[in-house]
């Protein structure tokens, strides 16, 4: 149940004056700089909430799977409680709390058809059916997000192992991990949660 927004509405003022006691009473500079890189993520996330919403660069494609423009606008910022009107609960423990689908249980590891693949919460181009391969892994996999601008790659310490998260750039919903032995011609392999993506089938050609 972690909304780093809403943690932050609520938790910030105890934050603020945890961190000046902490300032306070700390006559170690090394302290204070630890603090600091500590704090800094939060700080940023700090911006977001007060109103000044963070704009976001993203490539923006037709439902056709064709490029349309780079565009700035502002990220999708909404509270834990919307997120969860709008989503089942499968899809948003997997895409708000980082969750993981099992292997083979998802709707698009084995979709072959030609498309395009959104994000779930938000509507973001993610990839296209051109990138996807076999990875035999039991979830949606891609050599290549659609656009480099439309997903956002996090250094994962969860479960004692060092992986790479990969989000939407737009709302930050969590799609699944980037790994390196993936095929040509980029060597990656993006293994995505089925239920973090919305397909959306490319128009029958005449
Ligand atoms: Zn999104």
């Amino acid at each position: 149940m972690f909304d780093p927004q809403l943690e932050n509405d609520h938790n910030e003022e105890a934050r603020v004056s945890r961190r000046r006691i902490f300032l306070a009473s700390s006559a170690s500079a090394l302290g204070a700089v630890l603090l600091w890189s500590w704090r800094k993520p939060w700080s940023l996330e700090a911006k977001a909430s007060t109103g000044a919403v963070e704009k976001v660069t993203i490539v923006e494609f037709s439902d056709a799977g064709q490029r349309l423009k780079t565009v700035q606008v502002p990220k999708v910022v909404k509270t834990d409680d919307e997120w969860r009107k709008q989503l089942s609960p499968g899809v948003y423990s997997i895409t708000r709390q980082a969750d993981t689908e099992y292997a083979f249980s998802g709707e698009y590891w084995d979709n072959h058809e030609k498309g395009l693949y959104r994000c779930v919460c938000c509507a973001n181009a993610m990839f296209s059916s051109e990138t996807k391969f076999e990875s035999g892994t039991g979830w949606p996999s891609f050599w290549a997000p659609i656009a480099k601008e439309n997903v956002r790659e996090l250094r994962d310490t969860a479960f004692g192992e060092v992986r790479t998260a990969v989000s939407c750039t737009l709302c930050d919903a969590h799609l699944g991990h980037v790994f390196d032995d993936g095929p040509d011609p980029t060597g990656l392999r993006y293994c995505m949660n089925s239920a973090s993506l919305e397909f959306i089938a490319a128009p029958a050609k005449n």
